[in-house]
């Protein structure tokens, strides 16, 4: 059974891939579309692990290897709080749109592996998609497989990226650290002052 994987990273294609090849008899295309992830060489560098992964794996690839910065902030800017759903649309409407003109018999998304992301939004936007495009959706909980796939990952030498992927998980990873930093400075020299207003809605964690 052709099945099209939406692959986010290398390091969360370990476990499903691993699942899929013990669950039954599946022909796995990894499809790398995530437009989603900034800044460039943070972009680059999830490819460039994801590409040695497959090849080292012998699974089939299709990247979309364009940098999607305007795609992703034109949808997204003034709807930083719906960035996710937003986010998970527009790589798996892709995904799904894909399968289905390429004769795929079936789809999937790695993003079900993470333990940082909104699984029942996605697995909710799958089954609509399938339904919409009349292709089926092959759900699986993979944070089943959490930490063997952590393990995996580790054990292959892999870059495991420490933010979700937007600018805005990037911030708000690191901002706490420099909040932090800045609380424990004696330093008279140093006035902190704040013009903005910073809202947090998405997933600031790694994968
Ligand atoms: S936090 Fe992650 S899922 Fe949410 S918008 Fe950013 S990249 Fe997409």
């Amino acid at each position: 059974m052709k099945i099209l994987l939406h692959t986010c990273c290398g390091p969360c294609l370990t476990y499903p891939v691993d699942f899929l090849h013990t669950s039954g008899d599946w022909d796995i295309t990894a499809f790398f579309y995530n437009p989603n992830i900034h800044p460039y060489q943070e972009f680059k560098r999830r490819i460039e692990t994801l590409v040695s992964f497959c090849e080292h794996t012998g699974i089939r690839l299709i990247a979309d290897k364009e940098y999607g910065l305007q795609e992703f902030m034109r949808r997204v800017v003034f709807h930083e709080q719906k960035r996710c759903s937003i986010c998970y649309s527009l790589r798996l409407r892709s995904t799904v749109a894909y399968a289905k003109a390429n004769d795929f018999s079936s789809f999937s998304t790695t993003l079900l592996y993470s333990r940082y992301q909104r699984h029942d939004t996605i697995k909710q936007l799958c089954y609509a998609l399938a339904e919409e495009f009349d292709i089926p959706f092959v759900y699986h909980d993979f944070r089943a497989g959490w930490q063997q796939g952590i393990d995996l990952s580790i054990a292959s030498g892999m870059y495991r990226q420490p933010y979700c992927g937007c600018i805005y998980s990037e911030q708000e990873r690191y901002d706490n650290r420099l909040k932090k930093r800045l609380r424990k400075t004696k330093n008279p020299l140093i006035i902190q002052e704040s013009h903005g207003k910073h809202h947090s809605s998405g997933n600031n964690e790694h994968t």
